[in-house]
C-alpha cells in the first residue's frame, strides 16, 4: 500500500475549500504546526474574511480556483485536502450540476495533483453517504439508502461517486487516498445565511426572529465542533498505514431539532419563538455517527460538549452580526448564481 514518510523538512500542503468554515481552521491548524499552506478557494461560499488574518503569514498561499478546472501547482505539495464543496442544503442545491461536478470532476482533478507530486490525498466526504439511513448509529460498513435522484442526490451521490474515485486510485496504487465521513459540524465563521440550521437557529436568536424548524423537529442530528473535526482530518491524514477505509468523525451525541431550538433559547433568552415549516423532501430522520473506527485507529474522539460549541459560536455571531453593515438573515434560498459552465469542463 502507498504510504508517505515525513522527512521531517517543512511539509507544504494543499487545502481545497480552504477558506470555507472547516477548511480555514484547517488551514489555522496546519500553518501552527509549522506547515506551508496552499489554500485553493473559488469563493462559491467560502469567503475572504475567513482567511484574511493568514493572508500575510510568510507559509500561506491563497489561490482562487475553482477545482473542476485542472490545477496547476508548480511547488513540491506533499499533502492535499479535498474540502472544496458547497456544504448547506441550500446552497450545494442552489447549482445542482456544478455541485455534482466539483464532486467528480474537481476531486478526480485534485487526486491528480496527488498523484503528480507524489502527495498523500484526504477526501471530505460526509454522513450524507447514509442518505436517510435504515441502521443506527451509522457505521462505516453500512451502504446506506440514498436516493440518485432527488433535490439532495448532487451532494450525496456525488460524495458517494468522489468515494469510488478515491478507492479506486488508491487499489491502482496510484495515490495514497483516504476518506473521512464528517457528520454535521458547526462552529465559528460558518456563514450566517448559510442555511443550516445550527446558523440559522443562532442567527434567528440574536436576532429576536422566530426560529424555524422544518417537519415536527423530531428528527435527529449529531452535532461534532469544529476544532474537534479538524483534529480527527489531521489525525487521518497522518496515520501510518492509511486504512484504506473511510472513517466516521462526528459526535455521537444525538438531539432533536426541538432539543436544539430548546438549548438555543436558553442560551440567547430573548422574544423569538417557534415557527414550524415543512420537511424539505428526502430530509434524513436520524443519524449519528459510530466512531468506534476512528477510536481504535486514531486515538480520536470528540472533546467539545455541544453546550460549550454552541456558546462559542452564538459568541461567534454576535460578534459578526451586529457590526455595522454585517447583519445577514438566514435564508434556504441561497442566491449564490454557481457555475453551470463547469459542465463544459475537459470538452
Ligand atoms: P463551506 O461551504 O463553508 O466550505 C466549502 C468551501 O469550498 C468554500 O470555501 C467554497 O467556496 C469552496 N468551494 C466550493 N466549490 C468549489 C469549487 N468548485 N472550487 C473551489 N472551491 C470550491 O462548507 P464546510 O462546512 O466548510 O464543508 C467543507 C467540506 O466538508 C465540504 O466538502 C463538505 O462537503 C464537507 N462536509 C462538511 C460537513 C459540515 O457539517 N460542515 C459535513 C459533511 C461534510
Ligand atoms: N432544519 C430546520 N430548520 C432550519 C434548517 C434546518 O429544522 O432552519 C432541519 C433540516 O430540515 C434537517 C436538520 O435541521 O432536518 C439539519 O439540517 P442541516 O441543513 O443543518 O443539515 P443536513 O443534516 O440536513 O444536511
Amino acid at each position: 500500500m502507498l504510504q508517505k514518510v515525513h522527512d521531517g523538512k517543512t511539509r507544504t500542503v494543499l487545502v481545497a475549500g480552504g477558506a470555507g468554515f472547516v477548511g480555514s481552521h484547517l488551514c489555522d491548524a496546519l500553518l501552527l504546526r509549522g506547515d506551508k499552506v496552499i489554500c485553493v478557494d473559488s469563493f462559491l461560499t467560502g469567503s475572504r474574511a475567513n482567511v484574511r488574518p493568514l493572508e500575510n503569514h510568510p507559509k500561506f498561499r491563497l489561490v482562487e480556483q475553482d477545482v473542476c478546472h485542472l490545477l496547476n501547482i508548480e511547488e513540491q505539495v506533499h499533502q492535499v485536502y479535498n474540502l472544496a464543496c458547497a456544504a448547506s442544503p441550500p446552497s450545494y442545491q442552489a447549482d445542482p450540476v456544478h455541485t455534482m461536478m466539483t464532486c467528480v470532476a474537481g476531486t478526480g482533478n485534485l487526486l491528480a495533483l496527488a498523484e503528480r507530486h507524489n502527495a498523500s490525498f484526504l477526501q471530505a466526504s460526509t454522513s450524507e453517504v447514509y442518505g436517510d439511513p435504515e441502521e443506527h448509529p451509522q457505521r462505516e460498513d453500512y451502504r446506506g439508502n440514498v436516493s440518485c435522484t432527488g433535490p439532495r442526490a448532487c451532494y450525496d451521490e456525488g460524495k458517494r461517486a468522489a468515494e469510488a474515485l478515491c478507492f479506486d486510485m488508491l487499489r491502482a496504487g496510484r495515490t495514497d487516498a483516504r476518506v473521512v465521513r464528517i457528520f454535521n459540524t458547526y462552529g465559528p465563521r460558518m456563514q450566517p445565511n448559510d442555511g443550516r440550521i445550527i446558523s440559522n437557529l443562532l442567527v434567528q436568536a440574536l436576532s429576536g426572529d422566530p426560529l424555524t424548524i422544518y417537519g415536527s423537529g423530531e428528527q435527529t442530528r449529531s452535532f461534532c465542533f469544529v476544532t474537534d473535526l479538524v483534529a480527527g482530518l489531521m489525525a487521518l491524514m497522518d496515520v501510518d498505514p492509511n486504512p484504506g477505509a473511510p472513517v466516521n468523525i462526528g459526535n455521537p451525541g444525538e438531539f432533536t431539532i426541538n432539543e436544539l431550538a430548546a438549548m438555543i433559547l436558553t442560551m440567547v433568552p430573548g422574544r423569538s419563538e417557534i415557527v414550524y415549516r415543512p420537511l424539505p423532501k428526502d430530509d434524513p430522520q436520524r443519524r449519528r455517527p459510530d466512531i468506534a473506527r476512528a477510536k481504535e485507529l486514531l486515538d480520536w474522539e470528540p472533546k467539545v460538549p455541544l453546550s460549550q460549541g454552541l456558546q462559542e459560536t452564538a459568541d461567534y455571531f454576535a460578534s459578526v452580526l451586529f457590526e455595522p453593515g454585517l447583519r445577514a438573515r438566514p435564508s434556504r434560498e441561497k442566491p449564490r448564481p454557481g457555475l453551470t459552465g463547469a459542465l463544459q469542463i475537459g470538452a
